[in-house]
Parts: C-alpha cells; sequence; structure tokens
C-alpha cells in the first residue's frame, strides 16, 4: 500500500471522505498525511481537509502555531469561501 500522499492527493481522498467514498485505507493515508506533512498545516487548501475531516486536529495546529487573531479570521473566511 502507498502510504504517502501528495497534498493533492490527500485533499482528493478528503472530497471523497465528504461523499462516504473513501475507504479505510485512504482514510488513514489521509490522517497520516496531515499529521506529517508540514505544508498541509500552512495552506488554507489544506486547513479544509483539516477543519473538515479532523477538527481535533486542527485545534492543535491552531494552538501550536499561535496564531494571532486576525490571522485566524482570515484562515476562516478563506475556509468558508472554499466550502460554500
Ligand atoms: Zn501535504
Amino acid at each position: 500500500m502507498k502510504v504517502k500522499l501528495s497534498c493533492d492527493e490527500a485533499t482528493a481522498i478528503c472530497s471523497k471522505n465528504q461523499y462516504g467514498e473513501a475507504s479505510i485505507a485512504d482514510k488513514f493515508r489521509m490522517v497520516f498525511h496531515v499529521l506529517f506533512c508540514a505544508v498541509c498545516r500552512l495552506y488554507s487548501k489544506q486547513n479544509t481537509i483539516i477543519t473538515k475531516c479532523m477538527p481535533s486536529v486542527n485545534k492543535d495546529v491552531v494552538v501550536k502555531k499561535a496564531l494571532k487573531i486576525e490571522e485566524k479570521e482570515e484562515m476562516e473566511i478563506k475556509i468558508k469561501e472554499m466550502v460554500e
């Protein structure tokens, strides 16, 4: 089984997951990717993954990064724009 995903692949699996189409292996790889991929913790696209699929991880990431309130608000706006 291919464990390492590209950021795009992780995003694709998240989309599948929203429609209940992701396999257990897909979900595992997605979680693994987001936990270990620093890039995915920086981009709003991947923040969407985290928010949709792993709310507890997202909270943890926000705390670790110690985002300013304005940055958090900006991120929330970006995420909302992407979700809508
Ligand atoms: Zn990534």
